[in-house]
């Protein structure tokens, strides 16, 4: 089964049509997040699953304690805790929170992660500067619970950075695109005999790309450029397992199912992916250039 034939990143419909659909589209999700979750699993190794089926979140065990890609939207926050805890961790032992980039549907539980938990919060120098200057970049408009704030983070990252925790080293680089400081994240999942090269490009959205957005955000009007060159720039990395920013961008609901229907086979192993990812991308930026998005 080839997912990444069968998954693709939607068609691009005109920004009006888009922001307006936002909402409505969450509403149900928003109202009641509960039926949205998902039984957190191991993806491989010391790599687990514990979003729920609207956005992204990771675990990791590095053996001296957690680290964690993405706190999720805050109204789900008790999900988040119930997918660590079911398998078998403790959030205290959750060292840092990696945001992937400075939007609400990705920082929502960073500020009780922190105060309930003692994790330490990073997020982009770029975005972090970015919501400072102007704080309705995070999007908080569109958020479930408007006046939740934004997270702010206890250290930066910058490109190049590595955060090393454990056996862990995760090699962080400028993304910009959804973002103009959306990461990417490169690491190793280990699983004691096997290692598997894992890679996060932590902001795919394609909302904060349209020319009417970036006007209104006060942001460059040429992102759709500037992500079509982050793509250029990630097509050498070599990635086994890609990760989504969110569910429907590595079909991870599909794969989670497709794992549990045939348990000797591990569908987010692909050494094909990351290319593949990275073309749909592309190709959806050809077509918003095009369109005159
Ligand atoms: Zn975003």
């Amino acid at each position: 089964m080839d997912f990444y034939k069968e998954c693709n990143l939607g068609e691009n419909r005109p920004y009006k049509e888009v922001i307006e659909g936002f909402l409505p589209a969450r509403a149900d999700y928003y109202k009641n997040p509960e039926p949205y979750n998902i039984e957190p699993f191991k993806i491989f190794g010391n790599l687990y699953y514990v979003g729920d089926k609207k956005v992204c979140m990771h675990l990791v065990d590095t053996n001296k304690g957690l680290i964690l890609f993405d706190s999720g939207y805050s109204h789900n926050f008790n999900s988040l805790i119930k997918s660590v805890e079911k398998l078998g961790f403790k959030c205290d032992d959750i060292k840092y929170v990696i945001h992937s980039h400075g939007h609400f549907d990705h920082f929502g539980g960073g500020d009780r992660l922190r105060d309930l938990y003692g994790a330490k919060i990073l997020m982009s120098k770029a975005d972090t500067e970015l919501l400072k200057e102007m704080p309705k970049r995070a999007l908080m408009e569109l958020a479930p619970e408007k006046d939740a704030g934004i997270c702010w983070p206890d250290e930066t990252i910058s490109d190049g950075d590595i955060i090393e925790l454990g056996n862990t080293q995760i090699k962080c680089v400028s993304a910009p695109g959804h973002t103009p400081g959306t990461m990417a994240f490169f690491f190793d999942a280990d699983n004691g005999v096997k290692k598997h090269k894992v890679g996060y490009l932590g902001g795919v959205g394609f909302l904060s790309i349209y020319k009417e957005f970036c006007e209104q955000y006060g942001l460059p009007a040429n992102m759709c450029d500037v992500l079509l060159g982050t793509v250029d720039k990630l097509r050498d990395k070599k990635v086994d397992i890609v990760l989504g920013n969110h569910p429907n961008h590595n079909c991870l609901i599909e794969k989670r199912e497709y794992m549990l229907n045939n348990p000797k086979t591990n569908p987010f192993i692909n050494e094909r992916a990351w290319g593949i990812f990275l073309d749909s991308i592309a190709k959806k930026c050809a077509d918003f250039i095009n369109k005159g998005y």
